[in-house]
């Protein structure tokens, strides 16, 4: 129960805010990671800094917890340098801080690698990326030469201080594991929606054009046999005319559905014009392709989209073309696209396999079928 309360927390804290541009959203949700983290790794370390009897370092360290919770509220309203700013400056004064007390060999210059990455990987301009980032570098050289130590050394056993080292080390390299695993995550995931989007069409989710056209030049590359069916809905301007586009718009998504659940798994659909599908059906023989068109056609006047208690019936004009009748993949879809022309001339609802004297016909809603005079379906 507990943990799904953080969890749902967590991941409420990690949305990046409506209206953040998509390429930006990466770096938002790392740097919230790192706020989240830098929060509680101050607060693993009360312990250790009340063992250490210090009052300034547990009061620097408690100023620490408030800035990054100050900075994880200032991150989600979008004004990300100045969470930066506040987040850098308050572990900076508490690694300084600690050396100058606790003198040298505490572990606790690792933490500007840590702050240096942070810097690095921000959105930053380049030019303040870089002062800043050499600010620090300098910083830390002079803190760990002539600062550490200057205010007091280290007060208990040589054993206890090889055991702060190693725990500033270790948690050191694990908030740089930690940073980099999520940036790894995060741009895995980003890319992947990227490509997504750049390959799928955003209304029907089917592949776009330019997607499901590479798939076909693939196919053709590898020489496989294949059928290619292009699809058009019947006086679909007629259903927005009627309708409205938004009522279209979801006839078209119902007929990608359905499209989907008809195909197997290795087919590919896509959308290649406005009402216009193109599907790939590998190593599917003429017979198949048009069983396939057929259980298209059938499910499509079964279920048709609805709208409220109101149906939007709607046919398609098909033109199939097999991958062996043409020497080139340009010549395939324009033969398909000559098939779904005469579809169209010939009536509509209906698919065409061979060329122009030879039409498979759906008379009048029947399943009765001619190709070259043979009943077929
Ligand atoms: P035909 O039977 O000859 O194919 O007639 P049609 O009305 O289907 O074809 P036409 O080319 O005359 O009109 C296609 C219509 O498709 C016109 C256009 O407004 C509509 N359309 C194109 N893209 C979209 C879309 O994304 N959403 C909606 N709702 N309509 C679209
Ligand atoms: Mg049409
Ligand atoms: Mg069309």
């Amino acid at each position: 129960m507990l943990y799904r309360v953080i969890q749902r927390s967590w991941l409420k804290l990690l949305r990046p805010p409506v209206g953040l541009a998509v390429e930006r959203q990466r770096t938002y949700q790392v740097f919230m990671q790192i706020y989240l983290f830098a929060s509680l790794a101050h607060i693993a370390f009360v312990p250790v800094l009340v063992w250490l009897d210090s009052l300034l370092l547990q009061l620097a360290n408690l100023a620490c917890i408030a800035i990054n919770l100050t900075a994880i509220s200032l991150h989600r309203h979008c004004r990300f340098s100045a969470a930066l700013l506040i987040k850098i400056l308050a572990i900076v004064t508490l690694i300084t801080l600690g050396g100058m007390l606790m003198g040298q060999h505490t572990g606790f210059e690792y933490y500007f690698f840590v702050v240096l990455f942070e810097i690095l990987i921000s959105e930053m301009r380049r030019r303040y990326k870089l002062l800043l980032g050499l600010s620090l570098l300098v910083l830390s050289l002079v803190s760990v030469n002539a600062l550490y130590g200057t205010w007091g050394h280290w007060p208990h056993s040589e054993a206890s201080l090889r055991v702060l080292h190693s725990l500033n080390l270790a948690c050191a390299g694990i908030l740089f594991a930690y940073i980099i695993l999520q940036m790894h995550f995060i741009t895995e995931r980003t890319e992947l929606r990227f490509r997504t989007d750049a390959s799928h069409d955003s209304l029907t989710g089917v592949f776009n054009r330019r997607a499901i056209f590479e798939r076909a030049d693939a196919l053709w590359q590898q020489g496989t046999g294949f059928s290619l069916l292009l699809l058009d809905a019947d006086h679909f301007k007629s259903i927005n005319d009627s309708h409205g586009h938004s009522a279209g718009d979801q006839v078209l998504r119902h007929l990608a559905r359905l499209l989907d659940n008809t195909l197997r798994d290795g087919d590919s659909i896509g959308r290649v014009g406005g009402e216009e599908f193109l599907v790939l059906l590998p190593g599917t023989s003429r017979h198949e392709s048009q069983s396939v068109a057929h259980r298209l056609r059938h499910q499509l006047a079964e279920q048709p989209c609805r709208l409220d208690a109101l149906a939007l019936p709607v046919t398609l004009s098909m033109g199939l073309a097999q991958s062996h009748e043409a020497t080139t993949l340009r010549d395939l879809v324009e033969l398909a696209d000559r098939r779904l022309y005469l579809a169209k001339s010939s009536g509509r609802d209906q698919l065409v396999i061979e060329g122009g004297e030879e039409v498979t016909a759906y008379a009048g809603g029947s399943a009765a079928v001619r190709v070259a005079g043979d009943s077929l379906l």
